[in-house]
């Protein structure tokens, strides 16, 4: 049984009262029976955990660590993370590995650390406009999984959460189609099991401009278990709506 899960993804946007506006906004209409998180950037945590304590919305980080302490300027380790009440993080989002060159290897290690500390890994996957458009989707997709099991194992894949986003559908305004979105989850769903991951209990969540307008189409697929949501989780109504609308494809019965 997987509970839906939809994710906010903040980016590198907002001061900080605006960020505990959105929190706070956020937190006042958060429906039952989805599991809702969102991510602020690293210097708004504490502020966004401490308001959400005793709220029905979890906290996480856009990004992890590879190492747990010691020399590596910038970086914020998961069992900092952790000490400030994430209960997630993202693992490889294409705008890292686009703009900071993040490798498949790199992220796996923020995988294993991310999970040794205890915080959730959301590993992103997805290919760019020109890999899709040269037939290699499911290439791409399995290179970036295998690396992940490569560093923590089936078993540790399990424990996690992978993401679908095409590149080219992040920030576009230009969601992929229902029918390719559950066909790639559905092929997700098979690499893992073939890697030897009992795949009952991983979420699959799609991310690529999702809307109010789109999410329920989306989140109502087989192999669609929530959203990875960047722009319309900076507006608290249309990311609640979106909440809503996985409450209504979760496939799974009241949670
Ligand atoms: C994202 O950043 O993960 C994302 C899916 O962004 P957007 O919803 O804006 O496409």
């Amino acid at each position: 049984m997987r509970q839906p899960l939809v994710v906010g993804n903040w980016k590198m946007n907002g001061d900080r009262s605006g960020a505990r506006a959105l929190a706070n906004a956020v937190a006042a209409g958060v429906p039952r029976g989805v599991e809702v998180a969102v991510l602020p950037p690293m210097v708004h945590i504490a502020d966004v955990s401490g308001l959400l304590s005793g709220a029905a919305v979890d906290v996480g980080a856009q990004n992890v660590a590879d190492a747990d302490e010691g020399a590596y300027t910038g970086e914020v380790s998961a069992s900092m993370l952790a000490e400030f009440g994430c209960r997630y993080a993202l693992a490889g989002h294409s705008e890292r590995r686009e703009h900071y060159g993040e490798s498949d290897a790199l992220v796996g290690a923020r995988f294993r650390a991310s999970l040794a500390a205890g915080v959730t890994p959301i590993l992103c996957v997805g290919e760019s406009l020109a890999e899709r458009d040269a037939g290699k989707t499911a290439h791409v997709i399995a290179r970036q999984i295998d690396a992940v099991v490569d560093a923590v194992g089936a078993e540790g894949v399990a424990r996690g959460v992978v993401a679908y986003e095409p590149v080219w559908a992040i920030g576009t305004g230009r969601s992929a189609d229902p029918e390719s979105v559950q066909a790639v989850h559905a092929g997700i769903r098979r690499h893992l099991a073939a890697a030897g991951v009992d795949t009952a209990a991983v979420r699959l969540l799609y991310g690529g401009s999702v809307k109010p307008g789109n999410a329920a189409a989306l989140f109502s697929l087989d192999d669609v278990d929530g959203g990875l949501i960047g722009g319309a989780s900076l507006n608290a109504d249309d990311f609640l709506s979106i909440c809503r609308a996985a409450v209504k494809g979760d496939r799974t019965g009241p949670v």
